[in-house]
């Protein structure tokens, strides 16, 4: 039988959790890896999402490849907090963290809820056909 007590996703505010379950709740997607442009003159304008990845990113792995060092070792790479979380409206609306903020329930694919890391691949950078980002890429040629 299924133990309530132990969701801790959906009994904790973001602000409650421990650092092994804030960092549990990263569900793995990569999609914030993903590079973003905006207008820079417009602080208005759309974010716009491109299917280039933080070459930092290991595609082959599936994640990170130096999460430790993740905010020392790339420029604008930068860890989620609870405020942020709120801020951050550029994270995909599946982000757990934004979920979460939102009171929102995470989805079925959730590694939390399904018990795999396998599960949430369909659902995140894998699913755009990612690219590794290098220095000759132009990324208004790959946004989605
Ligand atoms: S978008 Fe959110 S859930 Fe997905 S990898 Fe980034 S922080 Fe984790
Ligand atoms: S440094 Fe790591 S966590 Fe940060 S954007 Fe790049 S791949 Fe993602």
């Amino acid at each position: 039988m299924k133990n309530e007590t132990n969701n801790f996703w959906e009994t904790k505010q973001l602000n409650e959790l421990s650092h092994d379950e804030w960092e549990a709740l990263c569900d793995g997607c990569g999609l914030c890896c993903l590079h973003r442009l905006q207008d820079e003159e417009d602080e208005n304008a759309p974010i716009l999402t491109t299917r280039v990845v933080c070459h930092c990113y290991d595609l082959e792995a599936g994640q990170c490849s130096d999460y430790a060092n993740r905010a020392k070792k790339v420029e604008g790479c930068t860890k989620l907090t609870v405020e942020r979380a709120a801020e951050f409206d550029w994270l995909p609306e599946s982000c757990a963290y934004r979920l979460r903020h939102h009171n929102l329930p995470l989805p079925a694919w959730h590694p939390l809820i399904s018990g795999s890391k396998e599960s949430a691949k369909h659902y995140g950078v894998f699913a755009v056909n990612p690219v590794l980002e290098t220095e000759e890429i132009d990324l208004e040629d790959y946004i989605l």
